[in-house]
C-alpha cells in the first residue's frame, strides 16, 4: 500500500527537495528533530529495511553513498543517520527511509 512518501515522489504533494536522481529522493522532514533533518528515500517502494533482499543491494548501497554527499551539500560536517525499522522502533511511514540529522550536538544514547 502506498504511503505519503509515494505521493511526494509523484509530486502530488509538495516537499522541500534537496536531492533527486533516478533512484532516490531527499527532502526536509516536515517535523524536524534537529536544525537539519533530511529524509532520504528510494523511489522503489520497500516498506521497511527488513523487507529488503539481495536484489536491493545496489539500491541500498546507492542510498548510503548519497548520504555524505547530501550532508556536504547542506554544510553538515557531522550528522547522525537513523533508520527506524518497524513500529516499535518508531517507524510511522512504511516506505523505507533514512533520517539524516545534524546542525546541533546530538546526545547518545537515543531514547
Ligand atoms: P519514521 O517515524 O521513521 O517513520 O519517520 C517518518 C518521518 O517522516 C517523520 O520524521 C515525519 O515527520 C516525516 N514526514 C511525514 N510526512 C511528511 C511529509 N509530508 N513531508 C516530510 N516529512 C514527512
Amino acid at each position: 500500500m502506498s504511503t505519503i512518501f509515494a505521493r511526494i515522489i509523484a509530486k502530488e504533494i509538495p516537499a522541500k527537495i534537496v536531492y533527486e536522481d533516478n533512484d532516490c529522493l531527499a527532502f526536509h522532514d516536515i517535523a524536524p528533530q534537529a536544525p537539519v533533518h533530511i529524509i532520504l528515500i528510494p523511489k522503489l517502494e520497500i516498506a521497511q529495511l527488513s523487507h529488503a533482499t539481495a536484489k536491493h543491494q545496489d539500491l541500498l548501497g546507492h542510498l548510503l553513498l548519497k548520504v555524505p554527499q547530501i550532508a556536504k551539500s547542506l554544510n553538515l560536517s557531522d550528522y547522525r543517520l537513523i533508520i527506524n525499522d518497524g513500529a516499535l522502533a518508531g517507524q510511522t511511514v512504511f516506505h523505507l527511509h533514512l533520517h539524516i540529522l545534524g546542525g546541533r550536538e546530538l546526545s547518545w544514547p537515543p531514547g
